[in-house]
């Protein structure tokens, strides 16, 4: 059984796989913050899921970590990870030795993309896909599998494409560039073009411009162009078969789906370039409740992954 967590920056999620692909429940936990309060979450999940499966944490035949930040995959170090308290930590290494079993740490966007592309192979059977994730959450990041092989690039940055900026007029980034695609599709852009005290900003936003309500259109339509231009640049820098849209943001569902597939199509009625490569037909939203994340942590740990 390969056990996968994801650490996120309010809750903390497990799955355990087994040797047939079949999931367990899932297990849920407060994120601590701060380097102690992270590993400690880390280890009351592992005790959890051990209990849960009834043996002991050294049995697992993997763990693997999805967490955000800066993740040296060779040291299964973290770094910046600035929603968590995280300056840095040895989240590897540390929970390794206390566990007796080896503990891979992967950044989450990248973990997600590896639980997406699992759920691909479980529909169709095929165990090689090529595939991006896009994960709209706080920000806006993908993660690129092709041929079955996680993409990590040589500086960790591969897939990095929130911070690609689209609009030299824009707003000034969090990375100091300005008008990134961060800054018009992600649940950042949406909290700034639209402001209100709604626990769920982006269902609001979406539903108000479903009724009409101009601003509401207006500003879900940037957010959309946004959305669509990102999966424009991942299809046409990576020729991915399937482009999947994760992240919190990808709870909106059909209308977000519905959404991005009209952009591309009015872009195609411009483009027979752009027709001829049927984007919208490649793009699909992950199913509500998958733990994208966590499923795809544990697959960090599979010797397939472990030279890449
Ligand atoms: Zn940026």
């Amino acid at each position: 059984m390969r056990l996968g967590i994801d650490i996120g920056g309010t809750k903390t999620a497990a799955v355990a796989i087994g040797a047939d692909g079949e999931l367990s429940d899932l297990v849920r936990l407060p994120t601590g913050f701060g380097g102690p309060a992270v590993l400690s979450t880390a280890r009351q999940v592992v005790r959890r899921m051990s209990e849960l499966a009834g043996v002991e944490a050294s049995a697992f035949d993997s763990i693997g970590i999805g967490i955000p930040g800066a993740v040296d995959t060779a040291t299964g170090r973290v770094e910046h990870a600035v929603n968590l308290g995280l300056e840095g930590l040895d989240l590897g290494p540390k929970l390794s030795d206390e566990l007796g079993v080896e503990v891979r740490v992967e950044n989450d966007v990248k973990a997600a993309a590896l639980g997406a592309h699992h759920l691909l192979g479980v529909a169709d059977g095929v165990t090689a896909h090529s595939m991006a994730y896009l994960n709209l959450g706080t920000g806006l990041a993908a993660g690129i599998v092709l041929d079955g092989e996680l993409l990590r690039g040589g500086h960790g940055v591969a897939g990095e494409i929130g911070h690609i900026p689209v609009d030299p007029a824009g707003v000034r980034c969090t990375c100091g560039q300005r008008g990134c695609l961060e800054t018009v599709a992600s649940g950042s852009a949406i909290a700034r073009m639209w402001p209100t005290e709604h626990p769920l900003p982006a269902r609001e936003l979406f539903d108000l411009a479903e009724a009409g309500e101009a601003h509401a259109v207006d500003v879900r339509e940037q957010f959309l162009r946004g959305a669509a231009s990102a999966v424009r640049l991942l299809a046409l820098t990576t020729d991915v078969d399937d482009i999947v849209i994760g992240g919190g943001l990808a709870a909106l569902g059909e209308p977000l789906l519905l959404g991005v597939r009209r952009i591309l199509n009015e872009w195609a009625k411009d483009s027979a370039f752009l027709a001829s490569t049927d984007l919208a037909q490649r793009v699909q939203v992950i199913p509500l409740g998958f733990p994208a994340a966590a499923v795809g942590a544990a697959l960090v740990g599979e010797p397939s992954w472990q030279n890449s």
